[in-house]
C-alpha cells in the first residue's frame, strides 16, 4: 500500500466542511484508488476525471504518483469500458528470448513462434509486457546475403486497454531500424498484409516498397483450408544511408499484427506495381 500525506492545510470540502482531502490511496498496475475526507468529494472528483483526461492526468501527477511510483505518467486513460487507467510512458525492456516465445506463444500464437533470431526488443507500460519485436534474416531467398535483416515479428498484446498500447509498435520499428543501422546492415525490411495500413511503420518512418504475394496462412487454425490460397502483402524498407531521414514519432496504433507469418514464397512483383489501381 502507497500512502501519501496531505501536503499542506487545505481550504474546507464544499461536501463534508473538513479540510479538504485527497490523496493517493493505493496503486496496482495501471489501477489506483484515491483516499478523500468523505464520499461527496470523492464521486466529484472521479466525475470530473472521468469528464477530462486531461485534467486526470494533471490531478493524478498533483498528489504525487510520479513520485510513489517512480515512473512517468503519460496519461490517465479511458479503459475502453467503464473506468480510467493510469497510462505509464512507455519503455523498452530487455527480456530473455524464452519470454519473447512465451509472449508470442500467449498473445500471438497464430503468428508461429520463432525458433532462432538475431536480435529482439520489448516493450512495457508500467510493468505490464505490451509488446514484442524479433529481427532475423528475410524469409524470402532471394533477400539473404544482401546486407537485409527482416522484422520476422512484431506482436502487440490486444487484451490490455487500447489506451496501454498506443505508440507502441511504432516504437519498436523505430527501434529495430536503429538497431540493424547501429550494428552495420544496409537495409531492413517487414511485411503487413495489404489491407493493413501500416501506419506504424510510416510513423517509425518506413516506406512501401513492393507489393508482394506469398503463400502462407496467418491463422494457425486456418492452415489447412488456406494452405494454397495466395496472399497479398506490402513490403515496407527503410534503407541506411546518410539521408536516411530520422523517424516521426507519431501516435498510431498496430494492427492486430503487423506481421504475420509467409511460409512459401514466390518472385516479388515489381516495386513499380505499388499502389495497386
Ligand atoms: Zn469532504
Ligand atoms: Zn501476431
Amino acid at each position: 500500500m502507497l500512502e501519501r500525506a496531505p501536503a499542506h492545510d487545505a481550504l474546507p470540502c464544499l461536501f463534508c466542511g473538513q479540510p479538504e482531502r485527497a490523496e493517493m490511496f493505493e496503486v496496482w498496475g495501471h489501477e489506483f484508488m484515491l483516499h478523500t475526507c468523505c464520499e461527496g468529494l470523492h464521486e466529484q472528483i472521479v466525475l470530473d476525471m472521468n469528464d477530462d483526461p486531461e485534467w486526470a492526468r494533471h490531478f493524478i501527477r498533483s498528489i504525487g504518483i510520479e513520485e510513489i511510483c517512480g515512473q512517468q505518467l503519460r496519461r490517465v486513460a479511458d479503459d475502453g469500458c467503464c473506468g480510467l487507467v493510469l497510462d505509464w510512458q512507455l519503455r523498452f525492456k530487455p527480456i530473455a528470448a524464452n519470454s519473447v516465445r512465451r509472449f508470442i506463444g500467449l498473445h500471438h500464437a497464430h503468428c508461429g513462434i520463432p525458433v532462432t533470431w538475431r536480435f529482439h526488443n520489448a516493450v512495457i507500460n508500467g510493468a505490464t509486457l505490451i509488446g514484442v519485436a524479433v529481427v532475423g534474416n528475410p524469409v524470402a531467398p532471394a533477400l539473404m546475403g544482401r546486407g537485409i535483416l527482416e522484422v520476422n515479428r512484431l506482436c502487440i498484446r490486444r487484451d490490455v486497454p487500447s489506451a496501454l498500447r498506443w505508440n507502441a509498435a511504432s516504437m519498436l520499428y523505430g527501434w529495430c531500424a536503429r538497431e540493424a543501422q547501429r550494428r552495420g546492415w544496409r537495409k531492413i525490411i517487414t511485411y503487413t498484409r495489404a489491407d493493413e495500413p501500416g501506419t506504424s511503420l510510416e510513423a517509425a518512418g518506413w516506406t512501401r516498397e513492393a507489393s508482394v504475394r506469398g503463400r502462407g496462412w496467418h491463422s494457425a487454425r486456418r492452415r489447412r483450408s488456406n494452405r494454397n490460397s495466395w496472399i497479398e502483402k506490402v513490403r515496407w524498407s527503410r534503407t541506411f544511408t546518410a539521408s536516411t531521414a530520422p523517424a516521426r514519432n507519431h501516435e498510431r496504433n498496430a494492427g492486430p499484427c503487423a506481421t504475420s507469418v509467409l511460409t512459401e514464397w514466390m518472385t516479388d512483383t515489381s516495386v513499380s506495381g505499388w499502389p495497386p489501381a
